[in-house]
């Protein structure tokens, strides 16, 4: 089996990062920003338009929320090595599916090394139903559906908890963390 994992909202932390940055760097938002319930950034920066949200993520401060010293999720770092070995063990391929932009890529490359994020393929692709996997773990509801409708290996799609994607833990098989492959989707 071929399991596609993806990167931001999966194995790194970074909705949680772009709000300790908007406090620490905008305090006069602070108090304005609402919980996540989408990757649209009007949704829940009230205070920004798209415009302003991708200029202060993806340009000013890029190297800080992608970069090497981005911040990894707790129970997927203490979950890799269980996911790893069962993969191993069981002949399975673990596959980075991960849709960064470009001068994110590299940048993304080292914060997974840092990590231990290891895998057997890199894929840095916005179409993720291209990419010849079973599974694709993702937290992103538009990620998700699309790869449900059009993935190129009539693979599954697996929705990874957050607060961002409650439509589609109705529609697919949903996981709170890693370690859950090898119990409840696997087991
Ligand atoms: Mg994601």
């Amino acid at each position: 089996m071929r399991i596609g994992i993806d990167c931001d909202g999966v194995l790194r932390d970074l909705i949680p990062d772009i709000v300790g940055l908007i406090k620490e760097k905008h305090p006069e938002h602070a108090d304005k920003i609402l919980t996540p319930e989408s990757w649209d950034w009007e949704d829940w920066l009230p205070f920004w338009t798209e415009d302003e949200a991708e200029t202060f993520i993806f340009e000013e401060n890029s190297e800080k929320l992608f970069g090497r010293d981005s911040t990894p999720i707790k129970e997927a770092l203490e979950d890799w090595d269980i996911l790893k070995s069962w993969a191993i063990k069981n002949g399975h391929e673990l596959v980075l599916v991960s849709a960064q932009r470009e001068h994110c890529k590299d940048i993304t490359r080292e914060f997974l090394d840092k990590n231990g994020f290891i895998f057997d393929e890199y894929n840095f692709t916005k179409e993720k139903w291209s990419i010849d996997v079973d599974v694709l773990i993702d937290d992103s509801p538009e990620k998700l559906e699309i790869f449900d409708k059009r993935s190129v290996a009539y693979g599954r799609p697996i929705c990874m908890r957050q607060t961002w994607n409650t439509e589609s833990q109705k529609k697919y098989m949903t996981i709170d963390r890693l370690s859950d492959l090898t119990t409840r989707v696997f087991g």
